[in-house]
């Protein structure tokens, strides 16, 4: 259950460097100054913890077993990717998954991607700062949508406003599901928002990423062996009106 979820109290607090080691800042100047700062015996971690080289700017929401993932972390080797998963063993798999792949690149491939167990519905911001973020993607969320009360989905009035917050603008939420019921609500909810517009067909088809998130998910692979629809819709973060 969520007890047992630590939230950062804000996204300076977040301690990366497990997630992305190849990314930790080796700044000894930045310790030694801390050191001396830091009263005798507490754990130097607690009090800042280490910074990477660049932030996370994409984030799976809900990333299952990490398909998303492991497809899109080579296609940009140079951004890092995080995937949100609730389920204790999930995110396990997920981590282990990612982290053979890391042994077995020869190119150092995948070092740019990472799990994390969350709760996205919670605390998104105490992960991200505002405008981190650059695409976010919701992929076959909500498996029992018609049974779900309005405020226990991944997609809502108020979670739309956590996701407005951390996108930037200029980026893009990229949703996909199954069911058309669920595609109708999450494209209306974000039309109906001021920070997002739907990006059009066009764009949408000539877009890599979402070819990717079609074929490689594994929700996915799912409908596609079962020849179901897959409804796809995107949305572009907006600039904030200027007062
Ligand atoms: N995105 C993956 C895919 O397309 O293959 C997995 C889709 S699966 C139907 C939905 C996933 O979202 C599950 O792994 C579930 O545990 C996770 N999930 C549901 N609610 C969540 C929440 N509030 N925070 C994080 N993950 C959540």
């Amino acid at each position: 259950s969520d007890h047992q979820l630590i939230y950062p109290p804000s996204p300076d607090h977040m301690d990366w460097s497990s997630l992305y080691p190849h990314y930790v800042v080796d700044a000894p100047q930045a310790q030694e100054t801390l050191a001396t700062e830091t009263p005798v015996g507490q754990d130097l971690a607690l009090v800042q913890p280490k910074r990477l080289t660049q932030d996370v700017e994409v984030a799976d929401i809900g990333c299952g077993f990490g398909g998303l993932l492991v497809a899109l972390a080579p296609t940009m080797p140079n951004t890092l990717i995080l995937g949100l998963e609730i389920r204790v063993s999930v995110t396990q798999f997920v981590e282990d998954r990612i982290k053979a792949l890391r042994a077995q690149s020869q190119e150092g491939l995948y070092r740019n991607a990472s799990v994390l167990r969350a709760n996205t519905m919670k605390f998104l911001p105490n992960f991200f700062r505002k405008a981190q973020l650059s695409k976010i993607f919701i992929c076959f969320p909500d498996p029992h949508f018609k049974v779900r009360k309005h405020k226990q989905r991944i997609v809502s009035t108020t979670l739309n406003s956590e996701y407005a917050y951390v996108v930037r603008p200029g980026g893009v939420v990229y949703t996909i599901t199954d069911v058309p019921d669920l595609h109708e609500w999450m494209v209306q909810h974000f039309e109906a928002h001021p920070s997002f517009e739907r990006v059009s067909e066009e764009e949408q088809d000539a877009d890599p990423c979402v070819h990717i998130m079609r074929t490689e998910t594994e929700e996915g692979k799912k409908v596609e062996r079962h020849k179901g629809q897959k409804h796809v819709a995107l949305f572009r973060r907006l600039d904030d009106p200027v007062w």
